[in-house]
């Protein structure tokens, strides 16, 4: 059974084409980084005519690679939220012709539902129920993880995501875009420990997040020593902030899984791609004994071999969509309180 997966959510055209739900047969993204970089941001309108300019080539430069043929595709499935709406519109047209044109069944994937799913592409499998700590650009949040497509939100972040943090301070600091890469790869050279930093919400009981403050604070050390004519100590500072966002992540993760009596913790997201992450939550597994499952990070960051693991189960299931399926903006999460 092939799938082909398409992905337009954000700023990074994606195309993937899996077998019997795990087998890799192409997976390729095109990323819009260079369009939006003079911005320092997405600038939506650019992201969604990007979009429709790659999506046909890119997708028949997929099933070249895999040497397919359109005929030979089962089904096709799309990311059709949260996202950018002009964006996500694109790859929903696009799926939708598709399906069309060959008579093939249409999937509806959440984007959030495929990067929880992202780790099923490893070798090793987490066992249900687990829970899920996603960090994104445009989420941070913990999940009960019950099955393939039944998840529920323990906490989430009340302002910034992670992600977002990362590329807010990075612009602050005028080191470019996307900041979160080269944050880390600076913080690689500095001194975590010179520079204190809050520790947001580990004070308060509870999974939410809150990550603006924390970019106050590196506000504030900047303007404070710009102002007695002293320079930033760049390495120091990524460092300092990495590990203040680190340590809260893990911090209420590792208080998810004694709430939920959970041994095993998923990582997902894009800032799951994180070095220090990945190795602080290594440590922590050891230390606590539960079993860390880590994508590796060509699977953190979007792409659209994650949206495939999510249309598998959702064609094994018969959960298609019909040819009006709609975007939407915003994830609305089902709650689980504890
Ligand atoms: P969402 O999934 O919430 O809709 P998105 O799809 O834009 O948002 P992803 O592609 O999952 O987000 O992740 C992108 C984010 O990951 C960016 O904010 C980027 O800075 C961050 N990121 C990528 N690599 C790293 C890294 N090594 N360290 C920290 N952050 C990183
Ligand atoms: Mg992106
Ligand atoms: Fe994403």
């Amino acid at each position: 059974m092939k799938i082909l997966a398409i992905e337009t959510s954000c700023d990074e055209t994606a195309c993937a084409i899996l077998k019997d739900g795990e087998k890799i047969l192409t997976n390729l993204v095109a990323s819009q980084e260079e369009l939006h970089r003079r911005y320092g941001g997405i600038v939506p309108e650019l992201a969604s005519r990007k979009h429709m300019e790659v999506i046909l080539p890119l997708t028949q430069e997929a099933l070249e690679r895999a040497n397919l043929g359109l005929e030979e595709i089962d089904a096709v499935c799309v990311t059709n939220g949260p996202g950018l709406i002009g964006s996500l519109v694109i790859g929903v047209s696009f799926a939708k012709a598709l399906a069309y044109g060959r008579k093939i069944p249409l999937i509806a994937c959440d984007h959030i539902n495929a990067h929880i799913l992202a780790v099923f592409l490893e070798k090793e499998k987490p066992p249900f129920p687990f829970v899920a700590l996603v960090v994104s650009g445009g989420h941070t949040a913990l999940f009960w993880v019950k099955d393939y497509l039944e998840f529920y939100l323990l906490g989430q972040t009340r302002d910034d995501a992670a992600g977002e943090a990362f590329d807010k301070v990075a612009k602050l600091l005028g080191l470019g875009y996307p900041g979160g890469r080269i944050i880390s790869r600076l913080a690689e050279e500095g001194n975590p420990d010179l520079i204190p930093l809050p520790r947001p919400m580990l004070d308060k009981p509870g999974f939410d997040f809150s990550f603006s403050g924390l970019k106050t604070a590196v506000v504030n050390y900047v303007n404070d020593l710009k102002l007695k004519g002293l320079s930033v100590p760049i390495h120091d500072l990524c460092a300092a902030f990495e590990k203040a966002v680190v340590e809260v992540l893990k911090e209420k993760a590792v208080a998810a899984l004694l709430a939920t009596n959970c041994q095993h913790l998923v990582l997902a997201g894009g800032v799951a791609a994180n070095k220090r992450l990945r190795e602080t939550l290594k440590h922590e597994a050891q230390k606590r004994n539960f079993k860390l499952y880590l994508p590796s990070p060509e699977f953190c960051t979007d792409n659209a071999a994650m949206i495939a693991v999510c249309g598998y189960h959702k064609y094994l299931r018969g959960e298609f969509a019909s040819l009006d399926l709609d975007v939407y903006a915003r994830a609305n999460f089902k709650k689980l309180s504890l």
